[in-house]
């Protein structure tokens, strides 16, 4: 039997050579295959995609924790042009094989549904063009990762300018703000062609499958199957009707805190509390102690997992030269661990993010007992109510009384940038959802960009108000330039919005039964993608529900919080 030969850790193997994972694959499509040996097979065929894909994950883990080390970047290459693409030509004629055998497992449902509708989108004529997709994504992130001036005698770019949107100094965040604007209509004719040539082949690839238009494409490619198009204009119609008012009310309490006339786009990022930031920690050791005393007190298991992480070096939370950006947590799937890279530097975003990914964490720990990888293939909408959640259960222990951070006032502080974040999130996500929704429904239209831009507009009149962008009309209607997602992972967005509606329900649970909460949290992140996005919604304690009647009552919730945190200022 090859598979006793496979490696049970990737220490040992070389992952950047196709020939150290051929002959299992080969093997798996040639092996006699019956009504008895069918588990067996799949059993081998999920150890060695496990194999697969940690080498995948920590070949990218690596490289990001130096970017400067070349021979990191190319075993990063390697594996993205050798090793991935032949991995997935391989799963796809397993998946094949797969298909056409009776298997009747009950734990494979779910994911035959998943392979299922994987394999009859499947069509040859679309992989160069996804391959030509990825080229023009990768000319947005160069031409708006290009942008930069001169400001005070220094070249910035755009994530530099973006952190005087912070700046007490009016004059200073408006200058930056204009400065920032300056350079996105600069590229306004570059960006509208790159994506009038990336609806053209999106709707190739919507034809290609024999489909209506880009958007049945996109919702079938994004394996929903538990919401339509009709569902998201429901979830819109709820933000419109109950949290737009809401997002209001927390700009009109911004206006008046920052002592103006009237709220400018320049104006929405800063702090009006007049206290300098929180200063949470110092370096990774205080993060992780800290992080670890609330995770503890939110539940003594999943502190647990967090102290596991530490202990065996999964956490790389500090920022350094040569650091990639940004912040993320992968799946090792043979050793059954997560793995947190973030870029902190002793602010509370990151106490924040730390938190948002140890809920992705424990997912992966809740999991680990699951029989098959495909098992632990959870919906995206439900991966981050995970996260959301833990945002939300975690935040009563931010105080140093807790063993967190904070003085009580401190937290409320930051509790309640979180919480008004939350609602000021949602009006935003619906803008960027229904624009796609008509783009990808009106393509002849959408070619011309003035059609793009007026849609934009209208939208963002409809739900986005309390700031006056008088006099930057065109900044304005370009805005839908400045969401990456709209370019690269077209309607990819809504998730989160979903998923905030579900952790906000975890939340609103926990205050009446904070155990049975935490409880029923931890069953449904152990269920993995054994179940359907309602199944899992409803094993969590939330309901799969996206109505006004629903997002009143949350906002309510929410905005009496914020009151109360507010006295403890
Ligand atoms: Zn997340």
């Amino acid at each position: 039997m090859l598979f006793s030969t496979l490696p049970t850790t990737i220490d040992a193997i070389d992952p950047r050579r196709w020939e150290t994972f051929e002959p299992y694959y080969t093997e798996l499509q040639q092996r006699d295959l019956n009504e008895v040996n069918t588990r067996q097979w799949l059993t081998d065929w999920s150890k060695l995609s496990e194999l697969v894909w940690e080498s995948g994950a920590m070949i990218y883990v690596k490289k990001s924790l130096d970017t400067t080390d070349t021979e990191k970047e190319q075993a990063f290459l390697d594996y993205v042009n050798e090793v991935a693409p032949k991995a997935r030509v391989a799963d796809q004629a397993l998946k094949e094989r797969l298909l056409t055998l009776d298997v009747q497992d009950d734990d494979m449902v779910l994911p035959l549904r998943n392979m299922r509708n994987e394999a009859d989108l499947f069509r040859k004529e679309n992989v160069p063009l996804q391959t030509e997709l990825a080229k023009l994504d990768n000319e947005y992130d160069k031409e708006t990762g290009g942008l930069k001036t001169e400001w005070d005698g220094e070249e910035k770019n755009l994530v530099q300018l973006g952190l005087y949107l912070k700046d007490p100094d009016r004059t200073v965040r408006e200058r930056a703000w204009k400065t920032m604007m300056d350079l996105w209509l600069g590229s306004r004719e570059t960006l509208n062609k790159l994506y009038m040539d990336m609806l053209g082949m999106r709707c190739q690839m919507s034809d290609n499958a024999n489909l209506p238009d880009y958007r049945a494409y996109a919702f079938r490619d994004r394996g929903r199957f538990a919401y339509t198009p009709e569902d998201c204009f429901t979830f819109h119609e709820a933000i419109e009707t109950a949290v737009t008012p809401a997002a209001r009310r927390i700009y009109e309490k911004k206006r008046k805190a920052l002592k103006l006339e009237v709220l400018r786009p320049w104006d929405v990022d800063v702090d009006t509390s007049n206290t300098p930031p929180l200063k949470p920690y110092e370096g990774q050791a205080e993060l992780i102690q800290g992080s670890l005393n609330i995770l503890n007190s939110v539940d003594p298991e999943l502190g647990r997992y967090f102290a596991t992480m530490a202990e065996e070096e999964l956490l790389d939370l500090e920022t350094r030269p040569g650091k990639a950006l940004g912040g993320y947590c992968t799946t090792l799937h043979v050793r059954k661990r997560p793995f947190i890279f973030m870029n902190g530097v002793g602010i509370h975003d990151n106490v924040q993010t730390l938190l948002h990914e140890a809920g992705h964490a424990f997912h992966v720990f809740e999991t680990a007992e699951l029989p098959l990888i495909w098992q632990t293939d959870y919906p995206m909408e439900f991966a981050e109510v995970a996260s959301m959640s833990m945002e939300m259960l975690a935040a009563p222990y931010l105080t140093k009384e807790n063993g967190g951070f904070y003085t009580a006032s401190e937290s409320a502080r930051a509790r309640i940038e979180h919480l008004e974040g939350l609602i000021l999130f949602l009006p935003y996500m619906a803008v960027v959802d229904a624009f796609q929704h008509w783009v990808y429904t009106n393509p002849e239209a959408a070619l011309n960009a003035a059609n793009c831009d007026a849609t934009w507009d209208a939208l963002w009149d409809r739900f986005m108000s309390g700031v006056d962008w008088s006099g930057f009309e065109d900044a304005r209607m370009t805005g839908w330039h400045r969401k990456p997602h709209i370019f690269s992972s077209p309607f990819y967005y809504i998730e989160y919005g979903m998923a905030q509606v579900g952790a906000l329900q975890v939340w609103r649970n926990s205050l009446t039964d904070r155990a049975g909460a935490i409880e029923a949290y931890r069953q449904a992140l152990a269920l993995g993608g054994t179940k359907t996005l309602p199944e899992l919604f409803a094993a969590a304690g939330a309901e799969f529900r996206f109505d006004t009647a629903m997002l009143t009552e949350l906002v309510e919730l929410v905005e009496r919080t914020i009151e109360e945190l507010e006295a403890q200022i």
